[in-house]
């Protein structure tokens, strides 16, 4: 719902508040006890989700970071690798989960935006010795967050798979904003996510729902997945009611995400003209639009408090770095408005 002088709120796609039609999905949700699997409603989300990602089955789980999380711990033991971007979330934004939940190794590569290939997943493996730790896991991220919502070509991701599958590798894929790389590319998630054992897409980003995301895989692995589901606490009894919201997300907030790159891209090109501010617009794939402050305007800390003066929320990401993402509660002429306030900002 629009409220006159409402902020213009850019700091997550996470910040999005469930619309009026949303919310009567879930008040009239039939529901039932999903420990169990008699919840109606988290049935037919995971039926479909399972079906969008092309696998077998799937699970609701209250958060992306679970999915994250008990993947790895299902494919992990203690002392193996997971290979994955210097960029990815499990390194950043999970409090080094990986070693405290599964007692797991990191081993990162790199590559431009977010993503790496075929060559640097060889270079990483480790030789097989009793002195060695384990590769164990390749984890990728589609779009990668940190690399500015870029979005994987599907050719790369099933290269990556290749050289996992020839050494014995488990993958995994962090699909949060999976529905975002869908809608730009084109390609259907389950071509992204083929050749990937375990693979999730978050509800709470730009899909507008207010909790849970929905992890899927081979009817074995959603199956052990549930004994792990109870150990790290996240089975819920009545879930239909936060379901519901996930299937009207399906059913009306997907197409829509195309508006949300269109708005992306329309700051980018708004923005790079100002004096100082660096951002390519041709490598705004999806819905977040970093850009970096040259040394003599005020730094990312300071932007961002001047800019919530003027009812503009952008995040720091960084010293010099900010972050603005787009998503369906925030609309093209706010947009616009965004980008005048920051020019002001940085003229003053
Ligand atoms: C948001 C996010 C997560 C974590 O999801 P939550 O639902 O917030 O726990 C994981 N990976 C990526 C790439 C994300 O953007």
């Amino acid at each position: 719902m629009a409220t006159p002088n409402r902020p213009i709120e850019l700091r997550s796609d996470t910040k999005t508040k469930p619309s009026e039609g949303m919310r009567q999905a879930m008040a009239s949700a039939e529901v039932g006890d999903d420990h169990v699997g008699e919840c109606p409603t988290t049935r037919q989300l995971c039926e479909r989700m399972a079906d969008l990602m092309g696998k077998e089955q799937a699970m609701f789980l209250p958060s992306g970071t679970m999915c994250n999380e008990l993947s790895i711990r299902m494919h992990c033991g203690p002392g193996d690798e997971i290979i994955l971007h210097e960029s990815a979330h499990p390194l950043h934004f999970e409090t080094g989960a990986p070693a405290g939940l599964s007692g797991a190794m990191v081993r990162t590569v790199t590559g431009p935006r977010g993503q790496f290939d075929a060559a640097a997943v060889e270079a990483a493996l480790r030789y097989p010795d009793q002195y060695s730790p384990r590769s164990r896991l390749i984890e990728v991220e589609q779009t990668a967050n940190l690399g500015g919502g870029s979005v994987w070509p599907l050719a790369k991701l099933q290269e990556v798979a290749a050289v996992g599958r020839r050494h014995g590798l488990a993958l995994h894929m962090d699909g949060a904003r999976l529905l975002n790389a869908v809608v730009a590319s084109g390609v259907p998630a389950a071509d992204f996510a083929r050749d990937y054992d375990s693979v999730w897409i978050d509800l709470t980003k730009g899909l507008g729902a207010p909790v849970g995301a929905v992890l899927a895989g081979t009817a074995a692995f959603i199956k052990d997945a549930k004994r792990w589901r109870q150990m790290f606490g996240g089975a819920m009894r009545q879930a239909g009611i936060v379901a519901a919201a996930g299937l009207y997300a399906l059913d009306h907030n997907v197409e829509r995400l195309a508006e949300d790159h269109a708005n992306a891209r329309l700051l980018a090109e708004l923005i790079v003209g100002l004096p100082g501010v660096q951002v390519v617009p041709d490598e705004i794939d999806t819905n977040l639009v970093f850009f970096d402050l040259a040394d003599d305007l005020p730094d990312a800390d300071e932007t961002s408090a001047r800019l919530r003066e003027h009812a503009v929320l952008i995040g720091a990401m960084g010293p010099r770095r900010l972050r603005a993402v787009t998503h369906l509660d925030v609309t093209e002429s706010e947009i616009r408005r965004a980008a005048d306030r920051l020019a002001q900002v940085l003229s003053d």
